[in-house]
């Protein structure tokens, strides 16, 4: 379904083939995938992939990630090794991307001068079927201005771009709701650069040795490696106080009413019974599955309630999920 920012009327339009020829004549299109809505255009046409960071206002020093069907047209502009070839069978389509060497054709906007390139398959079906009619690999970094939340509907797309925002082609809310793991291959050590969905045991299980230690990851330069995965980043406008764990939380934060506290489950709204601050909830029961596909949504209408402070704990890191929520949460608190 084909949606502007003119009405949400056509909302209920579908318009897949504009969505194909505006990709194929070099435009700019926003397209739902299983971690969160992306701003798609062809990644072998530096003209359109320019476009991209002229609309997010990017730097062009924060490479795109490329999105490929599958590992037949990854080799078409890549190196895959034999890590990498186990890695995509086992997690493609999915929500990993891997850092690898790239081909000649990938144009030095897309990977920001670097000698490697960022590739995932997505799992959403209408970002398949666009990659399946364009026949083009996609570049496709998340569909918001930069730095800011990134967006998990249609809606909140178009409420990002405003008057500039491109065609959004609507497939509800996205499943997964955070970005893709973002792992490195090409140093002797593997190295988780951005925790995602996909966890470091289900990788070190798949490829039979350790991914390099995160603390030493980050101390080694990550920015150099990684030039976009800066500390600040997924921030709303409203400052963000992060709280150790939920209890201190509870106990400390301030109650009145230009405060907005988000607690991670319903079980502890009883907890704040008397308090005057606004109460959100980032899931039911806590799920960590739950909490992912609310989070950016859930600090998106925080925001809009223009309090003065959001108060929100770190979560008990235990999975991936809770892990890369953490770690969103760290770098939508920097100040
Ligand atoms: P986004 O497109 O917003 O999901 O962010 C993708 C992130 O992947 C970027 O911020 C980069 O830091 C990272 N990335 C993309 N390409 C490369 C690369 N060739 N080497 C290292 N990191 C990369
Ligand atoms: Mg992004």
């Amino acid at each position: 379904m084909l949606l502007r920012k003119e009405s949400t009327a056509s909302l209920q339009k579908a318009n897949f083939s504009l969505c194909i020829n505006t990709l194929l004549d070099g435009g700019v299109v926003a397209l739902p995938t299983e971690t969160v809505y992306g701003l798609a255009c062809l990644a072998l046409d530096p003209d359109a992939v320019a476009k991209v960071y002229r609309l997010k206002g990017r730097p062009s020093s924060n490479p795109l990630i490329v999105h490929v069907p599958n590992l037949e047209q990854a080799m078409e502009i890549s190196y895959p090794d034999t890590i990498c070839k186990l890695l995509c069978r086992k997690f493609w389509p999915g929500p990993l991307t891997l850092i690898i060497p790239k081909k000649n054709v990938v144009p030095d906007n897309v990977t920001a001068g670097l000698e490697t390139v960022a590739i995932r398959s997505p799992s959403h079906p209408l970002f398949r079927k666009v990659l399946q009619s364009t026949g083009k690999p996609l570049a496709a970094p998340s569909a918001n201005p930069y730095s800011t939340v990134s967006p998990t509907s249609a809606e909140e797309v178009v409420n990002s771009f405003g008057n500039t925002c491109p065609p959004v082609l609507d497939g509800g809310k996205c499943e997964i709701g955070l970005e893709s793991t973002v792992l490195d291959l090409t140093c002797e050590t593997p190295a988780i650069l951005r925790p995602g969905p996909i966890s470091r045991t289900d990788v070190e299980k798949v490829i039979g040795r350790k991914l390099a230690d995160p603390t030493e990851t980050f101390k080694s330069g990550i920015s150099r490696k990684s030039p976009g995965l800066s500390a600040k980043h997924y921030a709303p406008e409203t400052p963000l106080r992060l709280y150790p764990n939920i209890k201190l939380l509870l106990k400390h934060a301030p109650s009145s009413s230009e405060n907005l506290i988000i607690i991670p489950s319903k079980e502890f709204l009883p907890s704040l019974d008397s308090c005057s601050a606004t109460v959100m909830t980032f899931s039911e029961n806590g799920d960590s599955m739950e909490i992912g596909r609310n989070l950016y949504s859930t600090l998106k209408k925080a925001d809009l309630s223009k309090k003065k402070t959001i108060h929100l704990p770190m979560l008990e890191e235990t999975d991936g999920m809770s892990e890369a929520i953490n770690d969103r949460l760290r770098r939508a608190s920097c100040s």
